[in-house]
């Protein structure tokens, strides 16, 4: 260990980017065994670990990473997965920078962070590769079931270790595959479907349930739910599309970012798409303009060039330093051929008969930090000009549908946000028995969030049936 004095920082090979524009294949080509072991023996296992307190899931990514660096990638494998249901999900799609990686101390130093999330992926494909991940060991039986409603990353967390904990588990969900953003919002060059499939059939082998294309509000209110389990789950994530506000800017003009995603990754699935949205929804051969600068907007305009875009630009009304979306994932965009218009924020969407033809945009600078500590944009008097576009695509984020509505349930608490209220040790909400977990829960946020939320509920529910049992048993 301690090699970072040594040994410098690299990352598995980046396949070239010519290539990459061309497929929706992963970027990153597999770590190989030897550099996978050096990159963990640069780790300098330190007392306090910064890096697993910047990881949501509390990994305790010291102890893999020495096993990793030893060659005992099975131990190593068994550590990292007694924290996490989906290791291999995490270590590629988390923004590591912002988390384990940007807390390590090695990066703090200035040597560059240890590289957690590629070693964690390559254990836990090696632990696939060679037959180590065992199926779901089931627990004794509770004599209880949990209804979860939505196959995301909260909803599939929340289910194993339930199912582990020998409670009988439905999930149900409104899409027809189960996934939840990891299917049809992330693409694919960040994380192959088949990843996601593989952990399903693991889950659907432990005798979990899906019960897919069933939405809750419209097959069955949330009370007839509760009716038929001890407890339910609310993961349903956060869908409602934040609306571009400005002349021009209506349906038909505007693409919705999930909506461009979704029929890409469907796609990519080989499902037949209807021939007038395949049209709609396709950046090939355009001039695509991206608003936006979160993770949604990152893979928005990288999924345009790989339709073979003509152009791709991506409008951002603050600058590179203060935009949300993951510094990595710019740079690959910039790498692939997206060019970002920082300071610039949309002021009209431009048409010449039914089609859209440009983006009016106003150049902004920045003035004094926002509520959320960044530094708020300002327009600059007159500097306006017209950016031609034939296809404009919003990805200014997500809000949570109305659920006390669509649930036909008044007693459920939300914020003034809409995000579902619970009590924040429980996750347990103003209803008895019923739990929440996920964006639906903190607002859009990260995997890594869901994941943990849905651990943490599984306990709870756990708990809360096992005090239901001792009264019943105490009244009998
Ligand atoms: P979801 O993944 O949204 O799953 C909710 C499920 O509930 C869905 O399957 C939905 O169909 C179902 N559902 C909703 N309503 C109902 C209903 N009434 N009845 C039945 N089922 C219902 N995070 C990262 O960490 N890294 C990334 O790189 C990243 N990239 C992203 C890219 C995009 C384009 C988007 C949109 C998000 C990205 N995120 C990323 C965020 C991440 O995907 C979410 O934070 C995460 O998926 C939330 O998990 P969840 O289980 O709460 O919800
Ligand atoms: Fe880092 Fe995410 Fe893995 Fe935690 S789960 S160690 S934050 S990559
Ligand atoms: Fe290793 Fe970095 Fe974590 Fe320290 S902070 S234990 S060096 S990975």
């Amino acid at each position: 260990m301690l090699r970072f004095i040594d040994t410098d920082q690299s990352r598995p090979d980046k396949r070239s980017e010519a290539e990459r524009r061309t497929d929706f294949a992963e970027i990153y080509n597999p770590f190989e065994d030897g550099p996978a072991k050096s990159q963990a023996s640069r780790c300098s296992q330190c007392g306090v670990p910064f890096c697993q307190s910047g990881c949501p899931l509390q990994n305790n990514i010291p102890d893999w990473l020495k096993l990793a660096a030893e060659g005992r990638m099975r131990e190593a494998y068994l550590v990292s997965s007694a924290t996490s249901t989906m290791p291999e999900v995490c270590g590629r799609i988390c923004p590591q920078d912002r988390l384990c990686e940007g807390a390590c101390v090695i990066e703090q130093s200035g040597h560059g962070a240890v590289t957690i999330g590629s070693v964690e992926q390559y254990i836990t494909e090696t632990a696939w590769a060679e037959g180590w991940v065992e199926p779901v060991r089931i627990g004794p039986d509770r004599g209880a079931s949990v209804g979860i409603i939505g196959a995301g990353p909260a909803g599939l967390a929340a289910a194993e270790r339930l199912r582990e904990a020998g409670i009988a588990v439905t999930v149900y969900d409104r899409y027809d595959r189960v996934g939840g953003l990891l299917i049809y919002g992330i693409p694919g060059f960040k994380l192959d479907k088949s990843v996601v499939a593989r952990r399903v059939e693991r889950l659907q082998e432990a005798g979990i349930e899906f019960r897919l294309n069933f939405e809750v509000g419209r097959d069955a209110s949330l009370e007839a739910l509760r009716a038929q389990h001890s407890a339910i789950l609310i993961a349903t994530g956060v869908y409602k599309a934040r609306q571009l506000a400005c002349p021009g800017a209506g349906e038909g003009s505007v693409v919705q970012a999930l909506d461009y995603l979704t029929q890409s990754n469907r796609t990519g699935l080989g499902d037949t798409i209807d021939p007038s949205s395949l049209d709609a929804l396709s950046a090939s051969g355009r001039n695509v303009v991206v608003i936006g600068g979160g993770d949604t907007a990152m893979d928005c305009v990288r999924t345009a060039i790989r339709q073979g875009a003509k152009s791709v630009k991506c409008l951002y009304r603050r600058d590179r330093e203060n935009m949300p979306g993951s510094a990595r994932e710019v740079n690959h965009a910039e790498e692939e051929g997206v060019e970002f218009v920082w300071l610039s924020a949309p002021q009209a969407v431009l048409t010449k008969g039914d089609a859209v033809s440009a983006v009016r945009v106003q150049r902004m600078k920045l003035g004094d930090p926002d509520a959320s500590g960044r530094r708020s944009p300002v327009a600059i008097e007159g500097d306006v000009y017209d950016e031609p576009a034939d296809m404009v695509i919003s990805a200014l984020g997500f809000s949570p549908e109305d659920l006390p509505v669509m649930f036909d349930a008044p007693g459920l608490e939300v914020s003034r946000w809409g995000t579902v209220e619970a009590d924040a040790d429980t996750l347990m909400t103003a209803l008895d028995g019923v739990f929440v977990a996920g964006d639906i829960y903190r607002g859009a946020s990260l995997v890594v969030w869901a994941m943990r939320d849905g651990q943490d509920a599984a306990r709870s529910i756990t708990a809360y049936i096992d005090n239901r049992m001792q009264v019943l048993g105490a009244a009998e």
